[in-house]
């Protein structure tokens, strides 16, 4: 009678196993044919200016409307994209893409509007990033500096002069490079400063508790001055609440996303808070407050 359970548990686990299996090979498959078949959208989130309140531009984020799926997100299938190589033509997909976007954006009379991009570990090391990012601001005729590619630090250490070899081709092409999930990795301030960057994402895990533990608010504001101090922009992710939004301008960052303001939109709903002229209300701010 056990003997017996035990199989049927056995041949339960199996079935589980082949399941998973099976969803992983079919996700495989269906991400081969997504590119072909012209599934993957690029949905913007807006990057607002701390002083000013306005939208400076946005971030480009991968989004797959797989068949009978709905919309998958980027959690879902770039890790499998990236295992496989995958990773490598959708990651030129989204930088065509982008530039398109950009040319729209331009065409509509928005000339200021900057757009960022991420890129992958196995792209940035293809050998061909430099080509793919130069031909596409060429053919959708957008000037390098509207275009940001946002790399992470992690990545960055696998082998410094490399790195530091690639990083100055893409600068020679004029587009700008950001540390995404800046404070997560390892690089170390000497390698920082021979990276040729223009700003520093804070991650948003020190965002999340920037008022409720002094860690991460001592990460976050160290972040900020150190950033400065190299001549780097800095940028906050993640920012959900106003008490956070307060921290950050009192602190001088110097751009934020999140969904505070806004979460990660298809292109007609950003060109809607463009023409709406949607701004951050910078109207409790710590100087105002601080009258009452
Ligand atoms: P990331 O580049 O650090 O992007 C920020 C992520 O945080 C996005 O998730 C965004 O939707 C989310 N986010 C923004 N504001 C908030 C907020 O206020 N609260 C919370 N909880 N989350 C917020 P998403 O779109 O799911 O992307 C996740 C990651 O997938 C990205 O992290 C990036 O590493 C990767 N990814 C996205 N698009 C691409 C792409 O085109 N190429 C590559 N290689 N990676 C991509
Ligand atoms: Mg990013
Ligand atoms: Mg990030
Ligand atoms: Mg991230």
């Amino acid at each position: 009678r056990a003997k017996e359970l035990g199989r049927n548990r056995f041949c339960f686990y199996t079935a589980a196993m082949n399941a998973e299996a099976l969803a992983q090979l079919e996700l495989e498959a269906g991400l081969r044919r997504a590119l072909e078949r012209n599934e993957f959208a690029l949905h913007y989130q807006p990057k607002v200016n701390l002083r000013t309140g306005q939208i400076i531009g946005a971030e480009a984020l991968i989004r797959w409307q797989r068949p009978g799926s709905g919309l998958e997100m980027p959690g879902r299938f770039v890790t499998l994209a990236e295992r496989t190589g995958l990773i490598v033509p959708m990651g030129s997909w989204v930088i065509d893409e982008a530039c398109r976007q950009l040319r729209c954006w331009r065409d509509a009379g928005w000339l200021d509007l900057r757009l960022a991009v991420n890129v992958s570990e196995r792209q940035f090391y293809s050998g061909d990033l430099q080509r793919i990012v130069s031909d596409a601001l060429a053919r959708n005729g957008v000037p390098p500096a509207c275009l940001e590619l946002e790399v992470t630090e992690s990545m960055l250490m696998e082998d410094p002069q490399q790195t530091i070899a690639i990083l100055q081709s893409l600068k020679r092409i004029g587009v700008k490079l950001s540390l995404d999930d800046f404070g997560t990795g390892y690089s170390g301030f000497a390698y920082l400063s021979r990276f040729p960057i223009d700003a520093l994402k804070i991650d948003q895990s020190f965002v999340r508790d920037i008022v409720t533990e002094p860690e991460s608010a001592l990460i976050a504001v160290s972040i900020i001055e150190l950033a400065h101090r190299m001549g780097l922009k800095v940028v906050a992710e993640g920012v959900e609440t106003e008490a956070q939004l307060g921290y950050l301008q009192m602190h001088d960052c110097d751009e934020m996303q999140g969904y505070f303001f806004a979460k990660p939109v298809p292109a007609e709903s950003f060109l809607d808070f463009m023409i709406a002229g949607k701004t951050l209300s910078l109207t409790r701010l710590p100087p105002l407050a601080a009258e009452h």
